[in-house]
C-alpha cells in the first residue's frame, strides 16, 4: 500500500462501495452497518465515480475491475460486488450479463421477460421439472488500486426459476427466484430475511471473516 493511500484510508476510515445499483447498495449498506466495522462505507456515486467498464469474463474478474477502478479514482480502499443469476440449462446465462440480459443495462422488467421467454421451450419439453437457478455474488476488496492481493468472497444461493413474477420486494430477478423450502420468492422476503440467507449475505459474512485488512 502506498503511503498516500494508507494515510488517506486510515485518517478517514472510509471504504468506497463500487456500485451504483440501488438494490445492491441498500442491501450492502444494511449488511455493512450490521457488521459494525467502525468504517464508513461511501457509495461511489457520492464521490462522482462513474461505473467501470466491466469487460471481464467472470464474476471475480469484474468484481476486481470495479474495485480497482473505484480505488484508483478515490484513493481509498474499495469494495465491489459483481453478482447475477446463473441458470444451468441456459449454460449459466444470464451470468455476468444479468444486468443487461435484454440489452438495456438495469432494465429489470425486460430482463425478467427475456428470462421467462428463453425458458419457455424448456418448460414445454418438461412441464413438471423445476428449472434450477442460482444467484452468485462475488465481493472483491482492494486496499489500494494496484493491490496484488485482493480479498475475495463468494456466495451462492440455490433456487428455482418461475414462469411468472411473484412478490413486490427486492430487485432484479427476485420475483422469479423461487425458494421451495420457504414456499416464497426472493421478492416476497423482507430485507432482513433475504440478507440472512442470500448470496450477498453469505459473501459478506465470508469477507468479514477475512478482516482486518
Ligand atoms: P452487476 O451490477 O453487473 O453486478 O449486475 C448485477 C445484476 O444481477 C443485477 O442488475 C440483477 O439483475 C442481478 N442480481 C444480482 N443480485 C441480485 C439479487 O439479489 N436479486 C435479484 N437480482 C440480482
Amino acid at each position: 500500500m502506498s503511503a498516500a493511500v494508507s494515510s488517506s484510508a486510515s485518517s478517514h476510515n472510509q471504504w468506497v462501495l463500487a456500485s451504483n445499483n440501488k438494490g445492491k447498495l441498500s442491501e450492502l449498506q444494511r449488511l455493512f452497518a450490521e457488521a459494525n466495522l467502525g468504517i464508513s462505507i461511501v457509495p461511489q456515486g457520492q464521490l462522482d465515480i462513474e461505473d467501470a467498464v466491466e469487460d471481464g469474463l467472470s464474476f471475480v474478474e469484474n468484481a476486481i475491475i470495479k474495485a480497482r477502478h473505484a480505488s484508483r479514482i478515490s484513493g481509498l480502499p474499495a469494495i465491489a460486488d459483481d453478482s447475477g443469476l446463473c441458470v444451468p440449462v441456459l449454460g449459466n446465462a444470464p451470468g455476468i450479463y444479468s444486468a443487461r440480459y435484454a440489452g438495456e443495462h438495469g432494465n429489470d422488467t425486460m430482463n425478467n421477460a427475456k428470462l421467462i421467454a428463453d425458458l419457455q421451450p424448456i418448460r414445454e419439453q418438461q412441464p413438471d421439472a423445476p428449472i434450477k437457478g442460482m444467484f452468485v455474488c462475488v465481493l472483491a476488496l482492494v486496499r489500494h488500486a494496484d493491490d496484488p492481493l485482493p480479498i475475495i468472497a463468494q456466495g451462492l444461493w440455490q433456487g428455482e426459476i418461475l414462469a411468472s413474477l411473484q412478490g413486490d420486494g427486492g430487485f432484479g430477478y427476485d420475483p422469479l427466484f423461487w425458494l421451495p423450502e420457504l414456499q416464497a420468492t426472493a421478492a416476497s422476503l423482507s430485507a432482513a430475511e433475504k440478507n440472512s440467507i442470500s448470496h450477498r449475505g453469505q459473501a459478506i459474512h465470508k469477507l468479514l471473516a477475512q478482516l482486518p485488512l
